[in-house]
């Protein structure tokens, strides 16, 4: 029930009217009994700084950050924490009387699926990371942190591959290689093939959106975990393709749900009630995968 003392959460990005985090959060919320409601808030560009200069003139107490403000929102904001500064991205904001403070939760989010989920041990080999955006920052941190002992990253574009290279060694002196968009280049071909686990962090999939990934015949394949943060559709083409070369596969619910409940941990103090709002999730997943794949 709503009354004088519900504190507001909510998810500040543009579009966000596919996401399925009110309904996770709202649940979690709900079992535990906390007076606290979470809502979408769709932001124009122009009102970024409005929108988090808002929260303090509201009393908002937190919210999640989406695309496109995860690094957009930084210098609006207090502080930040370790993890949001490795990644140069924010997608948790607290608000402590006023003061606000940026988190990043997507690299524990994906370390904890990835461990705790899957039994996956990121020590195991090399990696290979697609994509050069914020989630691929945050990815590639939470494997370093976890003693992966080889990263490299290839992205269409090879200027940010080589940008975020040199940002997270400043940040964190991880050592990363990084290859061309180009499925004949000899390294890519050969690191991808002795990489343990692929993980693709580009929306190439999404909603069934075409993509040509620049890898070898067979990769990933036997032996391999391939690893999507698309989570719509559920089997995204990458996915496809790791399970018709015999790979191990994951899609990108369990990142969600796990960087969600390290958000709710961070606001509210109380475990997360993870399996309500992992079968929060799926019924949301369930409902959107049903009335046709539209945008997630
Ligand atoms: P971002 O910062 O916008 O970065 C997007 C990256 O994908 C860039 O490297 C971009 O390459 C590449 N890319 C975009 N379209 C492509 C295409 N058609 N073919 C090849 N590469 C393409 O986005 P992000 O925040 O990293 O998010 C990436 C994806 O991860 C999104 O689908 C997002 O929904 C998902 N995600 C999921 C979770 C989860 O919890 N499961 C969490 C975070 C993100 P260029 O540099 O060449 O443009």
């Amino acid at each position: 029930m709503i009354n004088g003392k519900t504190i507001v959460y909510g998810i500040i990005g543009n579009p966000v009217g596919h996401s399925f985090s009110p309904a996770m959060h709202n649940a979690a919320f709900n079992t535990i009994g906390l007076n606290c409601v979470y809502v979408p808030f769709c932001v124009q560009p122009a009102d970024i700084y409005k929108a988090i200069e808002g929260m303090k003139a509201l009393g908002i107490g937190g919210a999640n950050v989406t695309v496109p403000y995860k690094e957009t929102v930084i210098p609006f904001l207090d502080r930040l924490t370790g993890d949001a500064v490795a990644c140069g991205a924010v997608n948790t904001i607290t608000n402590k009387n006023g003061f606000l403070t940026g988190h990043n939760t997507d690299g524990g989010g994906f370390t904890r699926d990835l461990v705790e989920s899957l039994g996956y041990d990121p020590a195991q080999g090399p990696a290979l990371v697609i994509g050069a955006g914020g989630s691929a920052r945050a990815v590639i941190s939470a494997l370093a942190q976890n003693g992966c002992p080889a990263i490299a990253v290839v992205n269409r574009t090879m200027e940010r591959a080589e940008r975020l290279a040199g940002a997270l060694h400043d940040a964190t002196g991880i050592a990363l290689r990084v290859f061309p968009w180009d499925s004949e280049n000899r390294e890519l071909v050969a690191f991808s093939r002795e990489a343990s686990l692929l993980v693709n962090c580009t929306p190439a999939g999404m909603l069934n959106s075409g993509v040509d990934f620049p890898l070898p015949p067979g990769v990933p394949g036997k032996g391999q975990l391939a690893y999507d943060l698309v989570y719509n559709p559920p089997r995204t083409p990458f996915i496809k393709r790791a399970e018709n070369n015999g790979a191990t596969v994951a899609g990108g619910l369990g990142m969600l749900l796990y960087q969600g409940a390290l958000s709710f941990e961070t606001w509210t103090g109380h475990p997360a009630p993870v399996e309500v709002m992992r079968r929060e999730l799926l019924k949301q997943a369930e409902l959107t995968f049903k009335v046709g794949n539209r945008e997630v």
